[in-house]
């Protein structure tokens, strides 16, 4: 979807007379609405009070402009400033820089003595998805100046009211043209077009490594993360999930907490206040509803995945795009709220749970799984919305209608089946020279430890056979091979780290460092140098080199002979020939198709 209004936006930079038109006649089109989408499906509800009259001196950007336009950073800014002038509860923090940057923001919602645990929510990592900071601003007046401080009571609030602001700033009615409203939005990644929700694992962007900090700084009772959904129409309006809903979670008593208690009282606050929540319904197939929804495991690349991982409770809240912007902020604004509430309550329960998760010690890691081929379960009465198909002469094919009217249906919910799992070593060995990923544990807070004198032990080494370059993705080339595990006796020199996989962490270090993990820092590109071609020498040194052998090493002649029978290309290169024997002669290319990090088995 994305790479398809990369292309318009191409198009709108030609310089040709008649591109030039077309752009202009997209942008009067644009005050009106980008793109005919699907009929509005009516709506009303208690949580309409929540907006203030128009006179009203605490009127947010987006109320002020009838949920119509969404307030750029440096209104946020000022707004927040002065709502915080205002107020003794608030307090503006910079948590890091963007790559443009521009401070990156939270707001500090406290009554101030003993620390509180924090229930922390951002806005804005998908910067077009910008409900959260609206509702945010909402709510942030109501509990300054209207009543609402009684939430603080137990927990402090830490908001971020937008989180990928380079990308937020870059405002187009041409980003997230499925969304109804607000009618000019941000684009989806950073500066450098990375996606913060793919990128918590590598933090490769700033703006992800200044989250992490703040994630170990506050290390909160919950963590939500905003955003508005793709796929199909549906009734539903606010819907969210967590990591691995169902079974699939990494880390069961947080994830109990939140199927167990946060869900079913949200759900209960949003009904109330006239909302259709669900859990987030993630598609198999958008065109075919009826195929079912997906419950599956989360990588740490995701906010969900990742607070999996490190076992905090996190929410990922997906409003539906068809909903009109003003229904979204409404809804957001009731479900943070109830997350409040709920965090208040359950601030020991939470707290329990926490420190059930990081005690354990799982003693595996599932790292590929595959749809169940019969559903798991049903949702027995799905709210749907009608469509009809039509010839579309733009695509060729049949393309979607959808109609606006309301139909309930059965829907299949499709389980993952594990089909690749590794069993956690003892710890790995990371060389000193891997920089980059010894930051990373560094960031993430995984412990290791640096040996001074050199070791020499029996480990577990890894080989890829057919390593293969992916399409890059994320700022990174990906890469994926078969392993080959071999034990073998290695001189560790001074310098070299030991993560022990008895850490708190220990499972997210085997996400990162296990090379069949998929959010591995090898399965992101991070060690090209396996790929890069042995060093070679001048061929008339080779050539000696090989006739010596060919002379002195009889069980090598015969290998050498059958090679040149059997490989006609490899016999017809003198090259190859010659980089076949020095490869042979010495102690090889160390670094070809050798995994550098290696694994100390139990
Ligand atoms: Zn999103």
């Amino acid at each position: 979807m994305f790479e398809r209004f990369a292309m318009t936006s191409t198009l709108c930079r030609t310089t040709a007379l008649v591109a030039g038109l077309i752009c202009l006649g997209f942008t009067n089109v644009l005050a009106q609405n980008i793109l005919d989408l699907p009929p509005t499906l009516p709506w009303s509800g208690h949580s309409e009070r929540l907006i203030v009259k128009p006179d009203d001196k605490w009127i947010t950007p987006a109320e002020a402009a009838d949920f119509k336009t969404t307030p750029r950073y440096a209104e946020v800014k000022t707004w927040l400033e002065r709502l915080a002038a205002a107020s003794p509860l608030l307090t503006i923090h910079s948590f890091g820089r963007t790559g443009e940057g521009r401070d990156l923001l939270y707001v500090r919602a406290s009554k101030g003595g003993a620390t509180k645990p924090v229930v922390l929510v951002q806005a804005g990592i998908h910067s077009g998805e910008i409900d959260g900071k609206d509702a945010g601003l909402m709510l942030l007046r109501d509990i300054a100046l209207r009543g609402k401080d009684h939430l603080l009571d137990r927990v402090d609030l830490v908001f971020v009211p937008i989180y990928n602001i380079d990308g937020h700033e870059q405002l187009s009615a041409w980003n997230y043209p499925h969304l109804r409203g607000p009618a000019e939005k941000g684009r989806d990644s950073n500066a450098r077009n990375i996606n913060l929700n793919r990128d918590y694992s590598k933090a490769d962007a700033p703006e992800t490594r200044a989250m992490i900090g703040l994630l170990r700084e506050l290390d909160p009772l919950l963590y939500v993360d905003c955003h508005v959904s793709e796929g199909f129409d549906m009734q539903y309006d606010v819907t969210f999930t967590y990591a691995g809903w169902g079974t699939y979670a990494r880390h069961r008593a947080t994830a109990d907490w939140l199927q167990g208690r946060f869900g079913p009282t949200v759900a209960q606050a949003l009904t109330k206040a006239g909302h259709t929540p669900t859990i987030y319904p993630s598609p198999i197939d958008t065109r075919e509803p009826t195929k079912g929804i997906r419950y599956s495991p989360e990588g740490p690349r995701y906010s969900t995945g990742y607070g999996d991982f490190i076992s905090v409770p996190t929410v990922l809240v997906e409003n539906h795009m068809l909903k009109p912007y003003r229904q979204r902020v409404l809804g957001t604004y009731v479900l943070l709220e109830a997350a409040l509430k709920i965090a208040a309550t359950d601030a020991d329960r939470i707290a329990a749970a926490k420190a059930t998760d990081r005690a354990s010690r799982p003693s595996d890691l599932l790292t590929r799984w595959a749809p169940t081929p019969q559903p798991i379960g049903w949702v027995e009465r799905f709210k749907g919305v009608a469509f009809d198909t039509y010839l579309s002469p733009a695509s060729g094919r049949l393309e979607q209608r959808w109609l606006g009217r309301p139909i309930t249906f059965r829907m299949p919910i499709i389980g993952q089946q594990p089909t690749e799992s590794v069993r956690l070593p003892k710890a790995w060995w990371v060389p000193a020279a891997q920089a980059e990923v010894l930051d990373r544990l560094r960031l993430h807070g995984i412990a290791f430890e640096t040996i001074e004198t050199p070791q020499t032990l029996q480990l577990d080494q890894v080989r890829l056979v057919e390593p293969k370059l992916l399409q890059p993705n994320e700022g990174r080339v990906p890469m994926t091979a078969t392993f080959v595990h071999a034990v073998g006796e290695q001189l560790l020199p001074a310098g070299s780290v030991r993560v022990p996989a008895d850490q708190p962490n220990g499972l997210l270090a085997a996400a990162l460092l296990e090379p069949e993990s998929q959010d591995s820092f090898l399965a992101w590109g991070f060690f090209p140098e396996m790929l890069a071609p042995a060093p070679s020498t001048d061929a008339f040194v080779l050539a000696a080199l090989g006739e010596r052998l060919l002379a002195t090493d009889p069980a090598l002649k015969a290998t050498f002979e059958a090679k040149l029978r059997a490989e006609p290309a490899f016999a017809a290169d003198p090259n190859a020939r010659l980089a076949w024997f020095y490869e042979r002669a010495g102690p090889g290319h160390p670094y070809w198709l050798q995994y550098p990090i290696a694994r100390e088995l139990n």
